[in-house]
């Protein structure tokens, strides 16, 4: 049985088929985080969604290439760096170490290749090297520069040529270079900063080389799927593409180009820069990394997705709901029932589907009971059982019993006086806080939900 798998690719801006190079071994790339502060929920819907995508590409064709890297030297560690009075190592390990925390919690596969920008900067001298020499760009005082001009397809992806890039983007004005829109791919280091020896002195690299880079290494020069964020499309993507394409003079670089759309807090892109930011490890202790992995899953990937306590809630509400049926089952190949997941990774109908398939179970049709315990673990829920759930619960419990017994007390008398308003509103408060009360002939009694 062949499955049709469809993802809208960035590049033709088309739902098309996927038609891997090599069916045996699907290869894809997902940029992953430059690791200078705490990760954030907008960065956490790329990591969940690439890895809900890993899991279907494994059930399909079952050998999957999945490459993520670390950028581990960028301005902004240099930045974080002087600012926290930290070394850089200091900064990038203990960033990695929380990044990789994070995507523990959110039951987040490891990817084949986890590749680290400082480990391959020979590889970088290398290719920029190679694209001076092909004339596809050009040295000055210690600066390497891509010269846009050089390629012809440079807007591609973007969708936009030269004059409306540049009219739309913050242009690091520069003497050096030849054309505004020229980036980078070497810049000289100050004595302080990182740096390595090269041919046009020490420096270091720009950011989008090492994608480039590390791609190639690992994928090849020509490779099934590249994904990251919706906001690296312009310029980090588009200067991927430039570079590599014309380092390897080919039309092909990544076949299929898939972006994820913003987390947005009040229609406003979640960001650092807006200082609107949630991190995933806040998230997670809050209402676990399931709960928060359902939420970005909640909407399409290509779509906004709206941070709010509504939506952190109703997801909550609706793993406790699957947990009465959980299950310890054998993974099987459930392709069969995951139209929704085929047809551009279309999460929110999965989710339908697995409502639909636990109503089913809840009437006691054992098939189904398997079918919705397999089908939650393609969304990568259910990575604990039900007794770790429910510890998960208690420990997370953010009210001590003496204040349970004290609200308790306080709503009697509530009552007592005839204040039944502040008595309902008492009730509220305590099934809030997931406490549900009962009232017998001469106490009141207590329970966690
Ligand atoms: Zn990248």
């Amino acid at each position: 049985m062949t499955y049709n798998l469809k993802l809208t690719n960035s590049l033709t801006k088309q739902k098309e088929l996927f038609k891997p190079l090599n069916s045996k071994k699907i290869t894809m790339y997902a940029c992953g985080p430059t690791v200078y502060d705490n990760p954030h929920v907008g960065n956490a819907r790329t990591l969940v969604v690439f890895d809900t995508l890993y899991r279907l590409l494994k059930m399909i064709y079952g050998k999957v290439n999945y490459v993520r890297n670390i950028t581990d030297v960028d301005d902004k560690i240099i930045e974080a760096s002087r600012k926290n009075n930290k070394s850089i190592k200091e900064i990038t390990n203990s960033i990695t170490e929380i990044f990789h925390n994070d995507c523990i919690s959110l039951n987040c596969k490891l990817p084949t290749r986890e590749p680290k920008a400082t480990e391959h900067i020979k590889e970088m001298i290398v290719m920029t090297q190679s694209l001076i020499k092909k004339k596809f760009a050009y040295e000055n005082k210690g600066h390497v520069y891509f010269s846009v001009d050089s390629y012809k397809n440079y807007g591609k992806l973007s969708n936009k040529n030269l004059d409306e890039l540049k009219a739309g983007s913050r242009i690091e004005i520069s003497k050096l270079k030849k054309n505004p829109m020229d980036f980078v791919l070497w810049k000289p280091s100050e004595e302080e900063d990182p740096g390595w020896e090269s041919p046009w002195g020490r420096g270091r690299p720009g950011w989008h080389l090492e994608c480039s880079v590390m791609s190639e290494k690992y994928l090849g020069k020509n490779f099934d799927i590249h994904g990251g964020g919706l906001d690296l499309i312009f310029p980090h993507h588009e200067n991927e593409i430039a570079q590599s394409c014309c380092n390897n003079s080919s039309k092909h670089f990544a076949n299929y180009w898939v972006h994820n759309g913003f987390v947005t807090i009040n229609k406003e892109k979640m960001s650092k820069s807006l200082n609107n930011i949630v991190t995933i490890s806040k998230a997670v202790k809050k209402y676990s990394g399931q709960v928060v992995r359902l939420a970005l899953l909640s909407a399409h990937y290509s779509q906004p997705l709206n941070w709010n306590d509504e939506l952190l809630e109703n997801q909550k509400a609706t793993i406790e709901k699957w947990y009465k049926l959980y299950e310890k089952t054998q993974e099987e190949n459930i392709l069969d029932i995951s139209d929704a997941l085929l047809d551009d990774l279309n999460t929110p109908g999965f989710i339908a589907k697995i409502h639909e398939l636990y109503n089913s179970a809840i009437k006691n049709d054992k098939k189904s009971k398997i079918l919705f315990n397999n089908a939650c673990r393609l969304l990568g829920l259910f990575n604990i059982d039900k007794n770790q759930w429910e510890n998960f619960k208690k420990l997370n419990r953010n009210i001590s019993e003496e204040l349970i017994l004290k609200m308790i007390d306080d709503r009697n008398h509530a009552k007592k006086n005839k204040n039944f308003d502040l008595a309902d509103k008492i009730r509220q408060d305590l099934l809030n806080k997931g406490v549900s009360i009962e009232d017998l002939k001469d106490k009141t009694i207590w329970k966690f939900k």
